[in-house]
Parts: C-alpha cells; structure tokens; sequence
C-alpha cells in the first residue's frame, strides 16, 4: 500500500516482508544450499524483477534505503538459515530495471545512499588485495583479546579495552593495543574505475569516469575492457586538500559500493530491432543503389573519397572470425589506414565513424595515459600502492572500431605491442604480480601523416609511410590522400563552401527565425544529409553482422586468379614477391563484408569483385610503380625492381662521368632505355638524388656524383 511506503517500514516490517519473499519465490532452499557450501560460493543473488512483483513498495524501498533493506534481508536470511558467525552470507541484487539506470555524467548529490545501476566500461583494475575489516586486539596490559570493526580505508584501534569483551577497562592512554593480523578476519577488495559507454557520448564528449569497489566473492571478476552494470550504493568520502599538509577538504568523492556486477555479453545482440526496423533494413538492402547509399550515409560533408568510403562502409560490417581446426583464430576485422597530407579531412573521418560505429572510440597515438593505445599495468594513485590494470583504446573498442589518429605519434611502447592487438586481438601484460590477457577483437582505424609531413611527389609513397613495416602490413587496405591542386578543385570547393552554407541555414531556423526555404535550399540541405540515419545505419550494422556468409566457388576462383595474376606480374618483371598471402586474407574479409552489406549468406562473384577492386585501388596508389604491383616498396621501402634500377642508374652515370668529367642527361637517358629503365624512372631518380644532395648540376644538363 503506498500509505504503508510514505510512512517507511520498520526494520520488523522489512525482516517479516524478505521472509514472505524467500518463502514465496524459493529462495529458501537456495540460502540453504549456498550457506552448505560456503565459502565456495559467498552470496544470494535476488533478482530485482521478482522482488518488483512480490512487493512494489519493498522495491522501490530497497532503491532509496538499500543499506537498511539489505541489512533486513540479511536478518532474514539467518532467521531462515541460522548459522554462526563464521558464515556471513552476502545479500546482492541483480537485474534492476533500465529506468533506474544512471548515467555517469548525471550522479548528483542526490544520488548519494541511493541504489543505483551504472553501466559503464571497465578501464582501470588493480589487484585483488585483502582488506582488514573485523580486526583483533591484544591488550598489552591485561593480554585480553578485543575486536574493533573496521569501516572505509581508515584504520581504526579500540579506544579503550572493551569490559564487554572481558577487557580492563584501560582507556588508550593507559594501555597499547597489539593487532592480531592472523587472527583478524579480511576480505578481498578491488578497486575499480569505469567510464561511459562510447554509445551514451556523441559528439565527442571525453568520458566520465567513477570509481568503484567491490569486495569479497565479486572481486576479482572484471578485467579492464569488460562492459559492466554495476548495482551498488553511491557512496562519498572526503577528500583530501592537495600540498604538503594534506587537511581535510570540504570536497566530497564520490565512489560505488559495489552489491552486484552484471557482465554484458558483447557483440551487437544488444541492438534492438523491432520487427518494423526489421523490414525496412530488409527493403534498404533489396535497392540497387545499395552501395551508393552506403557510401553517402559516411560523412557526407566530406567531398569525393568515395573509394575510401566504400572500404569504410565495409570496414563497419567486418568480415567473419574463424577459428581453425588447429585452434587458431582468424581475425576478421578490416584494419584500414590513411596517410594523408595535413587538411585533408582524415581527422574529421575518423570522428564521423567513431561516433557511427557501435563501440566506436576515438584515441590519438599521442595521447599520453600510461595505457597507450594498448593497455599497461600501471602503480600510481588510483591503486594506492597496488599495481593497477589499465585498458587502452585498443582494448575499450574491443567488439567495435577504434579510430586512432596521428598514428605515426604513437609512443615506442605502443609501436610494439599494437603488433600482437592488430593481429591476435589480445594483449598480453606480464609485470611485477600481473599476468593478464585483454581482448582487443576491434578493427582499426588509423590515420596518418607522411613522413616529411606531406608528401613529395618525387619520392616513391611507399617510403613515405612513417611507420614500421611489420606494423604496416597488419592493415588490410592502405590509402594515400594526396593534396594536389586539380581539375576538381572547383568542386570540392563548391562542396566545402556550401557545407557551410547548409550549416548556417540550419543554425539560423535552430534559433526559431522563420526562414522560408526555397525548393532547392531544402534539396541542398537534403543532399547534405546521410542517407541512412546514424541510428538507422547501426541498426543496419548490427543486424548484417549476425550473418557469416560463406564463399561461392566462382568467387574463390576469381579471387585467386587475381592474387596469382599480380603475383606473375612481379615474376615477369624479375622483381621481388609483389604481393603476399596478407593480401589474399583482405581479399576474403572485404568479400564476405560486401555479402553481409547485401544481407547475403552467400559470397558472389560480385562480392569478389568488390573486394578486387578495392584493392587494385590501394595497390595502384600505393605499391603501383609503372603499372606492375610490389607491396615490397612498402614493406621493405624499395623493391627489388627498384634497387636495380638504382645500381644500374648510377653505373651508368659513374661511366659517363668517368669518360666525359660529368654525365649529359641525354646520355643517360639513351644508356638507360637500353637497360629498359624508362626516361620518366631516370628522371625522378635524378631529381631525387639532386635533392638528397647526392649528384649536383656541374652546367645545364650535365650531372655527376657529389
Ligand atoms: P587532417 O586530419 O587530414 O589534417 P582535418 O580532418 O582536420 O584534416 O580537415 C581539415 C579541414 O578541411 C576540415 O574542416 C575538413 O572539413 C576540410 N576538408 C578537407 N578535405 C575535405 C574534403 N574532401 N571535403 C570536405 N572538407 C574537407
Ligand atoms: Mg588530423
């Protein structure tokens, strides 16, 4: 009865409601049967729900008094099982309904005492210590043996020697105390720092973060990474002023005391489609501008780019992870790296996906936490002298995309592990008591500056690609964006000026100034607009992505033939391996994103051939050199093709200058083409040489060696 609520419940009302409660959904037995295995297992879980329909008001007591009805349900847990006092049962509760959910960022005052449900990501650990709560005491003057509770972090000692506990009687000042810390009673405590879920956070707000902890049986449980509820009681200490002296603060911390976690299972199965939404995805991916549509839906205030926008579309649906029968797991998330000249929009790409993509994170390699972009175990204040596992972006995007900018910043440490979180999807840290693996199951999305900070058309791009390469070749696809002034410059720019235009105008009827929009003011605005929804386009995602396609004959042959046609292209050119078995797995993870974009169970050839093209068109600008591919300039700096054109090149010029005193270029040219090497190849090395300072001009086109 709600009169009986306003009133409030006595603790009698509360022990005689939890008993009603026990008897009437079988926890009865369930006391019993943990109480007779304690302490392999430590705790009753009670599930909110059932508690909601047994008694509304006992409910939604429990929300604003938890600390009393819990200390009620335990009273009634001994009534129902009596045991002594070295069993002590938890009481925890579980699946709180979505309403009482609080966001991070909105824990007030209020809050404070209340039961709160928190959902949050796992970014900082630190290990499972013991913690002293009923502590012992001798007393140095009569050897009695009294007990003091401990509270918080503070440690406490008697005040005088209890006679209640058969003590003396003697006040601190007259006697000292001895703790007996074999015969105290501890329990486990963890400390914990949780911060927002990317999908609570768009536009590119930091994440809030809280601290919990959590004792006893539930430590120990979360790694960092995890996707959490954590039901528990908003707590606040006092804080400390900063300096030397360290007074007591009139600030208040806050911090979670843990009753009960609840793991989320990953994945997108927490994306609700309705049975609408359903149909309209169904009907979205019947359309034959389905890849037209993709592609606008991927920041469309970005002009042109729509090759690496088809390849991000198909980053976001991945392909299918496999696992070997020899126990080996393949991972199929699509890395994708830009290495672009500064202003051109890889920044802002990379926000747009990370905000689009379920578990979408946006980190820069500069970024200075000690985790990196990985993870590291850390000792620092948060764990009060205990070592502290900390998750990175890497590990915070597990099951999503993480969107690393200035890649090319990132710190050594990081240069190093990234190998093992690209390519296994797990990181592992081994340091001082720590021995952890974290998953890191996200594709990557990297963005990058060239080496010299923009690119130099006389240099081969391969070697302008500022990163190590066994780290390069862990991306599935690698595109260039070049800044040179163009035939399309005109475009881009009516795009990028009427962007703002578009912005403008919906700022101006944001601010309710009734502005008359012609027809074609409303088709421009309109053609600005993604196709898909964000929200639509998740959806889409998460619903694609429960698909694992598998590969039609036709489309494995075409595959194949491709990979061995620029494979035989190499040979002929007698240059180096020109394309690598990696490349023949990103043929395969495209493919089988491509059927999943279609919502097709079955790889076709068009599929294939979606994937081949994609990736003629990063081999064409990145590893292209006259036509022929050699995914070696990338991965070593210069093809083999390429250091002998060198050798010969600079044989030839040694000759001339050693019979003429220096080389004529029309000499070198004609020398050159009978070795076939092309007057377009002598004259870029020229010229790059002439930069490098390594041959100078002697007079008007005659060179020779520095
Ligand atoms: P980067 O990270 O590559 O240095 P940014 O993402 O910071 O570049 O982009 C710089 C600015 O240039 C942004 O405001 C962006 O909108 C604009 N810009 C660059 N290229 C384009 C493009 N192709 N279409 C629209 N805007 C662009
Ligand atoms: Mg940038």
């Amino acid at each position: 009865m709600a009169i009986e609520n306003a009133a409030g419940f006595t603790i009698e009302d509360l022990i005689v409601k939890w008993e009603g409660f026990f008897d009437e959904y079988g926890y009865r037995a369930k006391i019993t049967n943990t109480a007779d295995v304690y302490p392999e297992e430590k705790s009753l879980f009670v599930d909110f729900e059932e508690m909601d329909r047994y008694n509304t008001e006992l409910a939604e007591y429990l929300l604003d008094h938890p600390n009393t009805v819990i200390y009620a349900a335990k009273k009634a847990m001994k009534n129902v099982f009596p045991t002594g006092e070295d069993i002590v049962l938890h009481f925890r509760i579980k699946n709180l309904p979505k309403d009482t959910a609080v966001e991070i960022r909105k824990l007030r005052s209020k809050h404070l005492g209340k039961f709160l449900a928190i959902e949050g990501l796992v970014r900082k650990a630190t290990e499972v210590r013991p913690k002293l709560t009923d502590a012992l005491f001798r007393c140095m003057r009569c050897n009695a043996v009294i007990k003091e509770k401990q509270e918080g972090t503070r440690f406490k000692e008697p005040l005088e020697c209890y006679k209640d506990h058969g003590g003396c009687g003697r006040a601190i000042g007259s006697t000292k105390f001895e703790l007996l810390s074999e015969r105290s009673l501890f329990v486990d405590v963890q400390k914990i720092e949780i911060q927002e879920s990317p999908e609570g956070l768009r536009g590119g707000a930091q994440p809030q973060r809280l601290t919990a902890w959590v004792e006893d049986d539930i430590s120990g449980i979360m790694s960092p990474g995890d996707r959490v509820v954590l039901n528990g009681t908003l707590r606040n200490v006092q804080k400390r002023e900063s300096g030397g002296f360290r007074a007591k603060s009139t600030l208040f911390d806050i911090f979670l005391d843990t009753n009960s976690i609840e793991l989320k299972e990953y994945a997108f199965e927490d994306v609700k489609i309705t049975p609408e939404e359903e149909k309209e995805i169904r009907e979205a991916a019947l359309s034959k501008d389905l890849f037209v549509n993709l592609i606008g839906s991927i920041s469309p205030a970005i002009y042109g780019m729509n090759v690496e926008k088809e390849a991000l579309a198909l980053q976001l649906f991945g392909g299918v992870p496999k696992h070997m029968p020899d126990g080996t797991r393949i991972r199929g998330d699509i890395h994708l790296l830009l290495v672009g000249d500064p202003g051109t929009a890889k920044s802002q790409l990379l926000s747009y996906i990370s905000q689009l993509a379920p578990r979408g994170i946006y980190a820069s390699g500069k970024a200075s936490s000690a985790a990196g972009l990985t993870a590291a175990a850390v000792k620092d204040e948060f764990g009060e002298g205990r070592w502290t596992l900390e998750a990175g972006a890497l590990v915070l995007a597990d099951m999503g995309v993480a969107c690393i900018d200035e890649l090319d910043k990132m710190s050594p440490q990081d240069r190093s592990s990234m190998h093992e979180a690209m390519e296994q999807q797990r990181i592992s840290i081994a340091k001082a008591g720590i021995q952890a693996t974290l998953q890191s199951r996200c594709s990557v999305l990297g963005a990058a500056n060239p080496r010299f900070g923009r690119f130099d058309e006389h240099r081969y791009i391969s070697e302008q690609i500022d990163l190590p390469p066994a780290l390069l070749s862990r991306f599935d696809l690698i595109f260039p964006i070049i800044d040179k002034p163009s035939d399309k410059d005109a475009d881009m720019a009516d795009h990028i000026l009427r962007g703002h235009l578009v912005g403008e105008m919906r700022e101006v009827s944001e601010e309710g100034i009734d502005m008359k929009l012609e027809k074609e003011e409303k088709d421009l605005i309109a053609s600005y607009e993604p196709a898909f929804t964000p929200q639509f386009f998740r959806k889409y995602i998460a619903y694609a992505k429960r698909i694992n396609p598998v590969m039609e004959k036709e489309a494995m042959e075409a595959i194949k033939d491709y990979y061995l046609s620029i494979r035989k292209m190499g040979e002929a050119e007698g240059s180096s391996i020109p394309i690598t078995p990696r490349q023949l797995e990103a043929f395969v993870r495209l493919s089988e994103a491509s059927a999943r974009a279609r919502l097709s169970k079955e790889i076709t050839l068009d599929d294939a051939g979606r994937a081949i093209r994609i990736v003629r068109e990063y081999l064409k600008r990145v590893a292209g050199e006259a036509g022929g591919f050699d995914i070696d300039i990338l991965m070593t700096g210069t093809s083999k093709s390429q250091r002998e054109q060198m050798i010969i090149l600079r044989d030839i010029i040694q000759e001339l200058t050693d019979r003429d005193g220096s080389a004529d270029i029309k000499d070198i040219i004609d020398e050159s083409s009978k070795k076939e090497i092309s007057e377009g190849n002598v004259q870029t090395w020229v010229n790059r040489w002439s930069r490098d300072g390594e041959i100078y001009e002697s007079s008007r086109g005659r060179y020779r060696f520095a």
